[in-house]
């Protein structure tokens, strides 16, 4: 069984990770987000939070898991069997950072691949940082988040913004 990571922020998850997402399910047996716990990051929503909205949007999506983690990638991988790890890629701004990190993941395990997914045109300018600014600014942020979560997201970002 192929089964790959797709890990990430996702503070809050954007149309953009949906669209890889989609993609990265119709060519694996299963795909894992997993909401990465960086103690160096600042994030707007709790862990939880993440997860719980990826739960909800997700849900619907038979070989999709959504799970957390905090520590060292490459361990995760090995405790979920997983041999692929995605990413995203949008503008040549994401390149060196996902480079350093793929060359990085590989020396640490040469059997772990990353695969990158470009993004989908619609959603070349769509950042998690971007969505949560325009939002505390009270801008309109509709097709940029999935719909189920657009509500809670706007609150959250709007009271955080006053
Ligand atoms: P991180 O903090 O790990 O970069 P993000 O949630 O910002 O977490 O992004 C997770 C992954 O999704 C990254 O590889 C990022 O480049 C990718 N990504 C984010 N937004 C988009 C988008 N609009 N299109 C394609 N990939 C994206």
């Amino acid at each position: 069984m192929k089964i790959c990571v797709y890990p990430g922020s996702f503070d809050p998850v954007t149309n953009g990770h949906i669209d890889v997402i989609q993609r990265a399910a119709r060519m694996f047996d299963k795909v894992i987000v997993a909401v990465v716990a960086n103690p160096n990051k600042q994030p707007a929503f709790t862990l939880e939070d993440r997860a719980a909205f990826l739960k909800r949007v997700l849900s619907d999506m038979d070989n999709v898991e959504v799970d957390s983690f905090s520590g060292l990638l490459i361990d995760y991988m090995h405790v979920k069997k997983a041999s692929v790890i995605i990413r995203g890629l949008r503008a040549v701004s994401d390149f060196e950072h996902e480079f350093q990190m793929a060359l990085m993941n590989k020396k640490l395990d040469d059997n772990i691949e990353t695969i990158f997914m470009m993004t989908n045109g619609q959603y070349s300018y769509l950042s998690s940082s971007m969505v949560k600014e325009v939002a505390g600014l009270g801008g309109c942020i509709k097709g940029l988040v999935p719909d189920e979560i657009l509500t809670e997201v706007v609150r959250a970002l709007r009271k955080k913004g006053e």
